[in-house]
């Protein structure tokens, strides 16, 4: 069944559900399509920044999500050789948010969901990946979706490209991507039990010369990410699995345990391909891009979900300007764009640093100074600055709950229940 709406949001991520939800709640008729049938989304974002928080909470999801489990993470901390070299405690931030939230994405996901499956005017679409790009005189004017049977076309005078990094939406306009070469560092993923061990931190772990993430992830389990030279897993993956094992054990020696334990072939890690990039457009007439498919982000500062909900929260008001004025030319749906670009680009300058300070090279030279460094920058002012910067961002980014409709037409309602 073919299907007309105001709002087509290709990809059910963190940016394309919570743009969904802000539209229904303002009237419009949304249909989200995703190429998936479920909400598990392995090896990505579980780390929510306070500013991802503060808008999740001002929707009327945060607690909800919540409830369905994760953990209140207190600190990040950089770690080498048993030395504490940098402390940032999250509880200096204001109240009600100084922590970090480690949220598993399917308890985001489905809360999102739910709430956006709570308005008739929401059509979602599971295992439909987009094929094509419909246009009229140039404009997008919808997408084709899904295969075989279940082949469908969705009409809706503006189409958001919501799908993520490899985003084919974004291939299908011919929006270049750019990389930026901006990591000297791949990441090999892995959970391992917690064996009832709660540090309650993120942790950059640098013993043996090879920088570790850690975290609590939920439910009892830690999430490991072993980093790697850029493009040096092949040579690693020939010394063989034995080798490999032993020396992620080595350098995480908490948990070397149950890494010998989980780790039992190659197939037991996961590598991530980390980098960084933006597309060198974010709109097109009748086509906007959101989240990673515009800017992809790594996973350095757990910045990538703050980013994704902020969009969805300034692109909102200019597609209620659209569907009033009934103008989705490139020029109306870019509106929000220049700014936002500055964002963005102060986040990726951010996350080199970071990523230079805790993965960088371990010379002998470098290895003196980051203590030193690290320590010196605990104490000024910058420091609170910096800590602000990664846990809100640039500048204040609220939802608009003004364009909200007075009554919320819910489906329980519709349906008498
Ligand atoms: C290993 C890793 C760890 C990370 N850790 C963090 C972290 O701790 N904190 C943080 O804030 N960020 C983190 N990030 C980044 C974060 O996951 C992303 O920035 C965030 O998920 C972007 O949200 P999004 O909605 O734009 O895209 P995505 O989350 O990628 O969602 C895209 C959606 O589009 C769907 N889709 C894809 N292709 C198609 C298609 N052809 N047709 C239809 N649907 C499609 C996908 O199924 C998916 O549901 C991490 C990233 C990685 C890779």
């Amino acid at each position: 069944m073919d299907i007309t709406t105001d709002i087509c949001v290709v990809g059910a991520g963190p940016a394309g559900l919570t743009l969904a939800l802000l539209m229904l709640r303002s009237g419009a008729r949304v249909t989200v399509l995703d190429r998936t049938r479920s909400f598990e989304r392995e090896y990505r974002g579980e780390i929510l920044q306070p500013g991802a928080m503060t808008l999740l909470d001002r929707l009327g999801v945060l607690d909800g999500a919540r409830a369905r489990g994760g953990y209140e993470l207190g600190r990040f901390q950089l770690v080498e050789n048993e030395r504490l070299l940098m402390d940032i405690d999250y509880g200096t931030l204001p109240p009600p948010y100084g922590f970090l939230l480690s949220l598993p994405q399917r308890h985001l996901l489905t809360e999102l969901f739910e709430a956006c499956s709570r308005y008739p005017e929401f059509t979602y679409l599971e295992g439909c990946g987009i094929r094509e790009l419909v246009r009229e005189g140039g404009a997008v004017t919808g997408v084709v979706c899904g295969r075989g049977d279940d082949r469908r076309r969705i009409t809706a005078p503006v189409t958001v490209a919501a799908d993520g990094r490899y985003s084919r939406t974004r291939r299908l306009a011919g929006i270049e991507q750019h990389r930026l070469d901006a990591f000297a560092h791949d990441i090999l993923w892995f959970r391992v039990p917690a064996g009832g061990r709660t540090d309650r931190s993120v942790r950059v772990h640098r013993t043996g010369g090879t920088p570790v993430l850690i975290y609590d992830s939920y439910p009892d389990c830690v999430q490991i990410g072993w980093t790697l030279p850029h493009n040096g897993y092949r040579r690693l993956a020939e010394e063989g699995v034995e080798s490999l094992r032993s020396r992620i054990a080595h350098a995480v020696p908490d948990y070397a345990e149950q890494v010998l334990d989980q780790v039992k072939t190659l197939n037991d890690l996961t590598l991530l391909d980390v980098f960084s990039g933006y597309a060198d457009r974010w709109a097109d007439d009748g086509l906007v891009l959101v989240g990673d498919s515009a800017h992809t982000h790594s996973p350095i500062g757990a910045q990538g979900i703050n980013l994704a909900l902020q969009d969805a929260a300034l692109l909102h008001p200019v597609l209620m300007d659209a569907l009033d004025s009934g103008d989705f030319g490139e020029s109306a749906l870019s509106r929000w764009v220049p700014e936002r670009r500055k964002d963005i680009d102060a986040v990726f300058t951010l996350q080199a640093r970071q990523s230079k300070a805790m993965l960088g090279g371990g010379s002998r030279l470098a290895g003196a100074v980051r203590p030193l460094a690290a320590r010196a920058l605990a104490h000024t002012p910058l420091y609170g600055k910096i800590l602000r910067a990664i846990a809100f961002g640039a500048r204040p980014i609220t939802v608009r709950s003004d364009l909200f409709g007075e009554a919320e037409p819910l489906r329980g309602e519709a349906a008498g229940a």
